[in-house]
């Protein structure tokens, strides 16, 4: 049985950011979040931003009987199994009471197109799909690194953070190929299922600037905003 998130509230509109791995979903996400309050006036607790892999990073590190589930279940640079994502989902979700919900690389597999339906019954949704070729993916992340001990993410390839400490590979990034290849088996059917919906899908470039994204977007779902 599915249960429902948060059946109380009825106003809340879940926006799905979906993208290849890299492709700067976050970055979309933090655009979205100051416009947000920027232009619509919404304050820090009615936005919530829920990125699905640093959830599943998070459970794996804090080692929860969900995250030890995980770490039985997913090879480095896999996908996590549908049903456990969805269980951590909910779980996730209970505790979140905002008028805006960003679910960042939720759903990715046609599997969880299903689930996402069923778990935001009762919400308006809408699915926001960056559309970055491979190659500009690989270029990007060539350089990024973040800092052994502050955990501060840089764009400079190999070299020191101010703190001292060493940039090393994001761990998820030295097996990106593996990633790319699994996003194009398992994410893009499932992108493919959301646009044929039809419903609210807006489809970006790649080379889109993520400010006129999120511009754009809120400005086509006003009417859900209020
Ligand atoms: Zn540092």
């Amino acid at each position: 049985m599915i249960r429902k998130v948060k059946t109380d509230m009825n106003n809340k509109f879940v926006i799905s950011l979906i993208g290849a791995p890299a492709s700067g979903k976050g970055y979309i996400s933090m655009c979205l979040i100051n416009e947000l309050k920027e232009k619509y006036g919404l304050k820090d607790s009615d936005v919530a931003d829920v990125s699905v892999g640093e959830m599943i990073r998070r459970e794996k590190k804090n080692g929860t009987p969900l995250g030890l589930k995980l770490q039985a279940n997913m090879k480095e640079g896999g996908l996590a199994p549908d049903d456990i994502v969805k269980e951590m989902l909910i779980k996730e979700l209970k505790n979140i009471d905002a008028k805006v919900l960003i679910l960042d690389g939720y759903p990715r597999t046609v599997g969880q197109v299903r689930e996402f339906h069923k778990l935001m019954d009762n919400f308006a949704t809408a699915v926001i799909f960056r559309d970055t070729p491979k190659d500009l993916i690989l270029e990007r992340v060539k350089k990024r690194r973040i800092c052994e001990k502050c955990g501060m993410a840089h764009n400079v390839g190999d070299g020191v953070c101010e703190c001292g400490g060493k940039l090393i590979q994001r761990k998820d990034d030295s097996v990106l190929p593996e990633r790319l290849a699994e996003y194009e088996e398992m994410t893009l059917p499932a992108v493919l299922e959301l646009k044929n919906e039809g419903k609210n899908f807006f489809w970006y470039e790649g080379t889109a600037e993520g400010n006129d994204i999120a511009r754009e977007f809120l400005e086509a779902n006003k009417d859900l905003l209020v």
